[in-house]
């Protein structure tokens, strides 16, 4: 194995154990590093960092929760599966839909799955009617029949 160029732990790499020595007072000096910041570090694998540490019961690391990262939007902690990467509350901002009442004309903001379901159909017919509420939609659906009745008398 080839060490990183001017990588001050591996030009010092001797005798066995001592690999061993400068994970422990690695870990020791900062108890949150993290596995790839060893590997970084000491020019080995992580299996063998992870065989090392293993046989060293007595060391304290301090685990840097791995499931969670920040929110894109908030830095709020969320968790890393989450595949928006952002917290409930930025990703339904960021996902709001407005839209202006075709009856009314008043503006609208919907959110979460309603502003998708809007979306997906006005992607289908972007000239679609919308409406605040049902009420809206029933006067405009009678107005249109009225209309429609007058403009074929
Ligand atoms: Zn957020
Ligand atoms: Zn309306």
């Amino acid at each position: 194995m080839v060490g990183i160029k001017g990588n001050k732990y591996w030009e010092k790499r001797g005798e066995p154990g001592e690999t061993k020595r400068r994970i422990r007072s690695l870990i020791e000096s900062d108890p949150t590093i993290s596995t790839s910041s060893l590997i970084e570090l000491l020019g080995i694998s992580g299996s063998a960092i992870q065989r090392h540490i293993a046989g060293m019961p007595d060391i304290e690391r301090v685990r840097v929760s791995k499931s969670l990262t920040k929110c894109l939007g908030c830095s709020k902690e969320i968790r890393r599966k989450n595949k928006y990467g952002m917290c409930r509350s930025c990703y339904k901002l960021s996902h709001s839909l407005e839209f202006n009442c075709t009856e009314c004309g008043k503006s609208n903001v919907v959110t979460g799955s309603l502003a998708h379901q809007r979306r997906k159909e006005l992607k289908k017919n972007p000239d679609r009617n919308q409406f605040c509420n049902h009420s809206c939609a029933a006067t405009f659906t009678f107005n249109e029949y009225w209309n429609k009745r007058k403009e074929a008398q």
